[in-house]
């Protein structure tokens, strides 16, 4: 059999992808491996009619509104290689070594992301420490918060957080990434920096107390941000030849097409928008309705 479409990545985007190309009535496996960046969290926020849903649930719902269309199903498994079979079908291959056919591919493998070089810092990720302060910042408001950063985006992001708490320390472990007009510009919003390296956080239950630095200083922060950065999870997109940019996101059109004839891309891992669950969803939707579109009119061809 040869699929019209295979989805590789059960996030927001996959999934609105399969929605919407199981209520075309096209044939679709959605293969994941079910590693999320965000299944660290707790609570996800911001979907509108979903807010405050755990990850898992988020998939679960998912699920269980796929399972109406018989047309489509989920696999759990790991693709782990893509390549033409011809001009019009991809052969998809997963870890197990079983593969499968497919006119065309959606990729929505979500992204990849290091921390700060922080010990212990992956106990407190998605607990009391997070990435985004659109999604969390709401819970941490007014509190005194940390922004651990050590890459150029911190001055950004300080500048951001203040809107959800202006008791904001800035702690570059060790890098020097702020400039000096930079830094006076905070320090006049009353926010300080912090450059010396971090020894360790402290804290229970993923709920942080304390920063410890190196020279033996410490402070007290219940919570805060990180800026991380962020990679494609694997090589599909560029064995397929997929123009990406210089962020490594796949370049992709209003459908989702990528440069590649046949590839979609949709989330996190294409270029369009800032790493939201609703957004990802959306551009999932956009990709599904790119292949369903592309599919009709080779059809009537
Ligand atoms: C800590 C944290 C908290 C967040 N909180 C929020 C929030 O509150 N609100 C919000 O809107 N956004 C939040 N986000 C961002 C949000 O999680 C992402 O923007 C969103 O999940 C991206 O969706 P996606 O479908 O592109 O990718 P993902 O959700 O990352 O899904 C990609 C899926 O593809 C699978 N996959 C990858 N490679 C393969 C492969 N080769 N074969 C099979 N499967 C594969 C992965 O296992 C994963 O299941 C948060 C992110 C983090 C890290």
């Amino acid at each position: 059999m040869i699929l019209d479409c295979a989805i590789i990545g059960g996030g927001p985007a996959g999934l609105s992808a399969a929605l919407v190309l199981g209520r075309a009535r096209r044939k679709v496996i959605l293969f994941d491996n079910e590693q999320p960046r965000n299944a660290v969290t707790h609570k996800s926020h911001g979907f509108i009619t979903r807010d405050g849903v755990t990850p898992r649930e988020f998939r679960d719902l998912a699920h269980q509104d796929i399972s109406k269309y018989p047309s489509v199903q989920i696999k759990k498994f790991k693709i782990v290689e893509v390549k033409r079979e011809n001009s019009s079908v991809f052969k998809l291959i997963t870890h197990e070594g079983k593969s499968y056919l497919s006119k065309k591919i959606i990729i929505a493998t979500g992204l990849k992301e290091s921390l700060p070089n922080v010990d212990g810092i992956k106990d407190y990720y998605g607990k009391s420490i997070f990435s985004c302060p659109y999604c969390d910042g709401w819970e941490l408001r007014e509190q005194p918060l940390v922004l651990i950063s050590e890459n150029k985006n911190a001055f950004h992001m300080a500048k951001l957080i203040y809107q959800w708490s202006k008791d904001l320390v800035v702690c570059t472990n060790g890098n020097k990434i702020i400039s000096e007009a930079e830094a006076q510009l905070l320090k006049r919003k009353g926010i300080s920096i912090k450059e010396e390296r971090i020894l360790k956080l402290s804290g229970s239950d993923g709920k942080l107390e304390k920063v410890v630095f190196e020279d033996g200083t410490e402070m007290n922060r219940s919570g805060g941000f990180i800026t991380t950065e962020l990679e494609q999870p694997n090589d599909l997109a560029n064995s397929l030849g997929c123009e990406v940019n210089k962020n490594g996101r796949i370049i992709v059109d209003a459908l989702g097409r990528s440069s590649v004839e046949g590839v979609y891309a949709a989330g996190d891992v294409s270029v369009v928008g800032p790493s939201q669950l609703i957004i990802s969803a959306a551009q999932g939707t956009c990709a599904a309705m790119g292949v369903n579109s592309d599919l009709t009119m080779e059809e009537f061809k």
